[in-house]
C-alpha cells in the first residue's frame, strides 16, 4: 500500500515536497488553514529561481515574474549610499505571491497531492514519542509522516516535546515584526534608488524599504520588537519627507506578518515528524528571504522520504535530511545569523560610522541569486582583507569590539554547525544542539 503523508500547511517546501512525492507514488495530503483564494499575501516577493529547478519546475511563463531591482542601501543618517551592481544573470526573480502558489499547487495537483482547505491544524497526535497525524477543526487525520509547513507559527513544533531537541519557539531578535503596503506612486526616482532599504531607519532595530515601482510604490517596515498600525504610519509619514514616491492611498496589501531572521531551527526532524520553510526558521538571517531554501529542502526530504524503502520515517532515517539540509543550505545561513546579532547591537550612528569608512561597501551588500555576498565575504575573506576592513576602525573601540565579538562568535557557530552528528543518537544530538544554539545569544 502506498505510504500515507500528511503536509500540514500550504507552506511552499511543503507542497513541492507532496508533489514530489506524489510523482512517486505517496499519498499525500495537504492540510491547509485557509481557502484557497486567500492563500499567500496581497504582495510580491523575490527569490533565486534556481529555487524552480531544485524541484524540477521550469522557469514560468515570462509573464508571471520580472527581474528584481538593484537595492541601495543606506543607515540612518542616509548620508552613504551603497549601490547594489547585481550580475544580470544572477538577479533574482520578483513574482506575485499568490502566482507562485498559482504555479506549485497547480503542479502538485498535477502530480495527484490533495488539498484540504479551511482546515487549521491545532496539534500534532503522538502514539508515544512518535507523530502519527495531526488533530484539525476537520477532525483527526493519520499518516506515516507528517510533514510541517505551517510557517513560523507552527502549532506542531510547539508541541514537540524536549526529548526531540526541537526548539519550540523562536526568543527575542529571531523575528521580524513587518508592516508592508503598497500605496499609489506619487514622483518617479532615479534608477539607483528604486529600491530603498535603510537600515536601523529612525535609530530602531530594524529596517525600511521603498521600493518604487510602475504601478506602486511599495513600503515594509521591519522591526525586532512588535509594532502597531498608528506606529507604521507614523514611520511611513516619516518616510515621505524624503521619499516623495509615497503617495496616502494603499492600493494593496497594508497587513502585519512575522518573518524568522534567525539561524535554521537545530533539529529539524523527530520520529514520524519532519520541518520544513519557516516551521524549520530556513530564511537567510539578515534579509528573510525563505522560498528559494524551501523548495531546495523539499528536494532533500523528498530524495530522503523515497529512500527510506522500510517507511519508517524515524528520527535515525529522516537524519539524512537534516544532514543534507545543514550540508548545503543550513551550513551557510548559521553564520550570518551572527552578522545579524551584531547589527542589533549596533547604534545607528555606529552604522553611518561603518558604511562611511568602507567598512561595508556596495559590494559586500550586493546580494546574488546564490546566498549574499556578505556570505560570500565572509567566507572568502583572506586575512590581508580582514586586516584592511579592521584597520578602518581603528578610531572607533566600541564598533571594533562589536565586530571582534561577531568575528569570534562567527567562528564557534561555523565549527558547531559543521560538526553536526554523522548519524542519529539522542543523547550526541541532544549535546549538538545544546552547543548550537548557545552561538546564538543576543
Ligand atoms: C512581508 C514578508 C515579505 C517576505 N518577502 C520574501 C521575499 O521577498 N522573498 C522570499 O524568499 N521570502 C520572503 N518572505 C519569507 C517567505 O514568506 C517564507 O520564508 C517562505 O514563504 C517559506 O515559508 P513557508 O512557506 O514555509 O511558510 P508560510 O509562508 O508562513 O506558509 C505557511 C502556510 O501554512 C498555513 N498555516 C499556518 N498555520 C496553519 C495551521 N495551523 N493549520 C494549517 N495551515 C496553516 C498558512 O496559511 C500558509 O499557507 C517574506 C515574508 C513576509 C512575511
Amino acid at each position: 500500500m502506498n505510504k500515507k503523508i500528511i503536509v500540514a500547511g500550504g507552506g511552499h517546501g511543503g507542497i513541492t515536497c507532496a508533489m514530489l512525492l506524489a510523482k512517486n507514488g505517496f499519498d499525500v495530503t495537504v492540510y491547509e488553514k485557509q481557502s484557497r483564494e486567500n492563500m499567500g499575501y496581497d504582495w510580491t516577493d523575490i527569490f533565486d529561481k534556481k529555487g524552480f529547478f531544485a524541484v524540477g519546475l521550469d522557469m514560468p511563463d515570462k509573464s508571471m515574474y520580472k527581474l528584481k531591482h538593484d537595492m541601495t542601501f543606506y543607515g540612518p543618517a542616509m548620508e552613504t549610499a551603497l549601490i547594489q551592481n547585481t550580475d544580470p544573470d544572477k538577479l533574482e526573480i520578483q513574482m506575485e505571491r499568490k502566482t507562485i502558489y498559482d504555479y506549485i499547487i497547480l503542479h502538485a495537483e498535477n502530480a495527484g497531492v490533495k488539498f484540504v482547505y479551511d482546515c487549521a491544524v491545532e496539534e500534532p497526535l503522538f502514539f508515544g514519542n512518535r507523530v502519527v497525524g495531526i488533530r484539525t477543526a476537520q477532525g483527526e487525520f493519520y499518516a506515516d509522516l507528517v510533514i510541517d509547513a505551517c510557517g513560523i507559527s507552527s502549532p506542531l513544533r510547539k508541541a514537540m516535546s524536549a526529548s526531540t531537541g526541537i526548539q519550540n519557539n523562536p526568543i527575542p531578535y529571531e523575528q521580524f515584526y513587518v508592516y508592508r503596503a503598497f500605496f499609489n506612486k506619487t514622483a518617479e526616482v532615479e534608477e539607483t534608488e528604486k529600491f530603498r532599504v535603510i537600515l536601523l531607519a529612525e535609530n530602531k532595530l530594524g529596517i525600511s524599504w521603498i521600493d518604487t515601482e510602475e504601478e506602486y510604490t511599495d513600503v515594509l517596515i521591519g522591526r525586532f520588537e512588535e509594532f502597531d498600525l498608528a506606529e507604521a504610519e507614523r514611520s511611513i509619514e516619516k518616510l515621505r519627507e524624503t521619499n516623495p514616491s509615497i503617495g496616502t492611498e494603499i492600493l494593496r496589501g497594508g497587513a502585519f506578518a512575522n518573518i524568522p531572521v534567525r539561524q535554521p531551527l537545530g533539529i529539524i526532524v523527530a520520529d514520524g515528524y519532519a520541518a520544513i520553510g519557516d516551521s524549520a526558521f530556513m530564511t537567510v538571517p539578515i534579509i528573510g528571504s525563505g522560498i528559494a531554501n524551501s523548495f531546495k529542502a523539499s528536494k532533500i526530504l523528498a530524495d530522503t522520504i523515497i529512500a527510506d524503502k522500510e517507511g519508517a520515517y524515524s528520527a535515525e532515517t529522516l537524519w539524512s535530511y537534516q544532514r543534507e539540509f545543514y550540508k548545503n543550505i543550513g551550513a551557510s545561513l548559521a553564520p550570518l545569523a551572527c552578522v545579524k546579532l551584531m547589527l542589533t547591537r549596533l547604534e545607528g550612528s555606529e552604522l553611518d560610522y561603518i558604511f562611511a569608512k568602507g567598512i561595508l561597501n556596495a559590494e559586500d551588500m550586493t546580494i546574488d541569486s546564490d546566498s549574499t555576498s556578505l556570505g560570500a565575504m565572509l567566507g572568502g575573506m583572506s586575512a590581508e582583507d580582514i586586516k584592511i576592513k579592521l584597520s578602518g576602525l581603528i578610531n572607533n573601540k566600541a564598533v571594533l569590539a562589536k565586530v571582534i565579538r561577531m568575528g569570534l562568535e562567527l567562528a564557534k557557530a561555523t565549527v558547531v554547525t559543521a560538526a553536526l552528528p554523522k548519524t542519529y543518537n539522542r543523547k550526541n544530538v541532544l549535546r549538538w544542539v545544546k552547543e548550537y544554539n548557545n552561538c546564538f545569544k543576543h
